[in-house]
């Protein structure tokens, strides 16, 4: 199948309230590298449209589960389905953000934003700066950039291709906690107007709570704990308030 008609068939009837997401399904899902077994039947149903937070001790599988559902890696057993599909050839509905924003340093903030696009890309890629609050770099080059304007950008690489699943692996863990405050509110007020499955590993407990309805605690390779989070959103989290707090304005 090809990328446009993944895109382009009818939401399924499980689509997020506003009619983006897909679910996400993991079955059984086992994963060795050598002797070492990472993922041991795991298990994990994400309805469509949520917002789901994985914590887990580093080295717990985190990153390989995220992989498995970006396609990037086959099981050993089980299944890794993304809207009811195998993930294995078909990327077209799936995002990824990782700790790096992995921008290409010869290409612009815009042209960044653009790669893999086709047809007016310019107009979609500005759109997309636009949205993460960045339009006014487009014309910049990455290393002029910070570290938080960077991970900007690569998620406005994500959200250019209309994602219905964002897989992100700690995509905010290099930042400092004021710019990551900014940044969970940005994800978060995106997530409600977009309606996108989000999938964020974490390794911080507090920045999963404040996003999640759902957190999952990964220990020997299956998932130990599912807590519902239901605080109201959006969460507001004060960053001038915050700021106060820690004397740094
Ligand atoms: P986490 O993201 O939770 O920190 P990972 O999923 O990256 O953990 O890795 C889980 C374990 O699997 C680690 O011990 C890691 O070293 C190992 N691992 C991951 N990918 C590979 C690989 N391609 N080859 C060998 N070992 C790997
Ligand atoms: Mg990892």
């Amino acid at each position: 199948m090809n990328r446009n008609s993944a895109l382009e068939r009818p939401l399924p009837d499980t689509a997020g309230e506003n009619g983006r997401g897909v679910g996400v399904s993991v079955q059984a899902l086992s994963r060795s590298f050598g002797a070492l077994q990472v993922l041991r039947r795991l298990d994990l149903t994400i309805e469509a449209g949520q917002f789901v937070c994985i914590v887990g001790r580093s080295g717990c599988g985190k990153s390989t589960l995220l992989r498995h559902l970006a396609g990037l890696e086959t099981p050993d057993a089980g299944l890794a389905l993304v809207n009811g599909e195998e993930r294995n050839r078909v990327h077209g509905n799936t995002r990824v953000m990782f700790q790096e924003a992995r921008l290409l340093p010869w290409k612009t903030v815009l042209g960044n934003v653009g790669v893999g696009l086709k047809g007016d890309w310019r107009a979609r890629a500005l759109a997309a700066l636009s949205q993460v609050g960045l339009a006014d770099r487009a014309g910049d080059w990455p290393f002029t950039l910070s570290g938080g304007q960077r991970q900007r950008v690569a998620l406005a690489r994500a959200l250019v291709h209309s994602p219905r699943l964002l897989l992100f692996d700690e995509p905010l863990g290099a930042l400092d906690a004021l710019t990551r405050i900014e940044m969970q509110e940005l994800i978060e007020r995106l997530w409600l107007e977009q309606g996108f499955t989000a999938l964020l590993v974490t390794h911080d407990v507090a920045e999963a709570v404040a996003l999640a309805d759902r957190v999952i605690l990964i220990e020997n390779g299956a998932v130990a704990l599912d807590l519902p989070i239901t605080l109201p959103r959006p969460r507001e989290r004060g960053v001038a308030d915050f700021a106060r707090m820690e004397g740094l304005v």
